[in-house]
């Protein structure tokens, strides 16, 4: 599904992924870790691709297409989903409008009608339903004085409804109390199928024990330095990063 090949990207002329090799097969769940600054959120804005970053080299591919040249939103309409892309407050539009005219954007993308209101309405409450979403809630302005915890849930109410191919989370623990940290796990786990692929950019090992990985990947200065199972999560988590510095020495 995606493939990230010898990838150096970065801004302002400076690099900071220095050749990144990944693979994310349909059905995979990827953790992707490291220290603070290693790069993380870089390698999730340049697959999402956000404008401020530059690839220098190396290529992504996203179901056997480069997706180089793709802005963020026909990334998404393709079926990237990346957490945080709409951190913006919207005073006056509500979760749900927002997630309309979100879906209704998708479809015209691939030249489809809206979607009709009623079908709409069935979607947004059985995904509401399913992730424990107050109908309250639904109504609020768009990130206007949300908790973090509402934040991430709004996010995982948003992926709900896009039902993207590739989901990729972007340290969605951090500030999240631990039932905000079951609601969002709980919702990957129920959108996870075999035909879709989630990363998971964490710095706690902590999400890792309500969403469990197929792989764990740790990222330091800017490239893949350690690849494994969820038992490497285990081990970071008890020993920190510094043993792998040393192994790389
Ligand atoms: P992580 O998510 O692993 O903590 P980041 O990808 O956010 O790491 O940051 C990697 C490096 O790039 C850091 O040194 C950071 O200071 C720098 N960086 C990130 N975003 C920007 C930006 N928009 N402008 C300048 N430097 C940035
Ligand atoms: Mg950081
Ligand atoms: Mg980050």
């Amino acid at each position: 599904m995606l493939k990230i090949k010898d990838l150096y990207a970065g801004f302002e002329g400076k690099d900071i992924l220095q050749g990144i090799n990944l693979e994310v097969k349909a059905g995979e769940v990827h953790a992707i870790m490291g220290p603070n600054g290693s790069g993380k959120s870089t390698l999730a804005s340049v697959v999402a691709g956000k404008e401020e970053y530059e690839v220098s080299r190396g290529y992504i591919t996203f179901e056997n297409e480069d997706i180089s040249e793709l802005d963020p939103e026909e990334r998404a309409h393709k079926g990237i989903f990346l957490s945080f892309q709409y951190p913006v407050e919207i005073p006056g539009v509500s979760v749900t409008n927002f997630i309309k005219t979100a879906i209704n954007e998708t479809r015209k993308s691939k030249k489809m009608d809206d979607m009709p209101a009623s079908e709409m309405l069935k979607m947004i409450k059985e995904k509401a339903d399913m992730l424990e979403i107050d109908r309250k809630f639904l109504s609020r302005s768009l990130n206007e004085g949300f908790s973090g915890g509402e934040k991430k849930r709004n996010e995982i109410f948003q992926m709900a409804m896009l039902e993207p191919k590739l989901a990729i989370l972007d340290e969605t623990d951090s500030g999240l109390d631990i039932d905000a940290l079951k609601v969002v796990a709980n919702g990957v786990n129920k959108l996870k199928s075999k035909d879709n692929a989630v990363v998971v950019i964490t710095h706690y090992q902590r999400l890792l024990d309500y969403i469990v990985p197929d792989f764990v990947h740790v990222l330091m200065n800017g490239r893949i330095v350690k690849s494994g199972t969820k038992e490497l999560a285990y081990e970071l988590e008890e020993k920190g990063y510094d043993w792998i510095k040393e192994e790389l020495v």
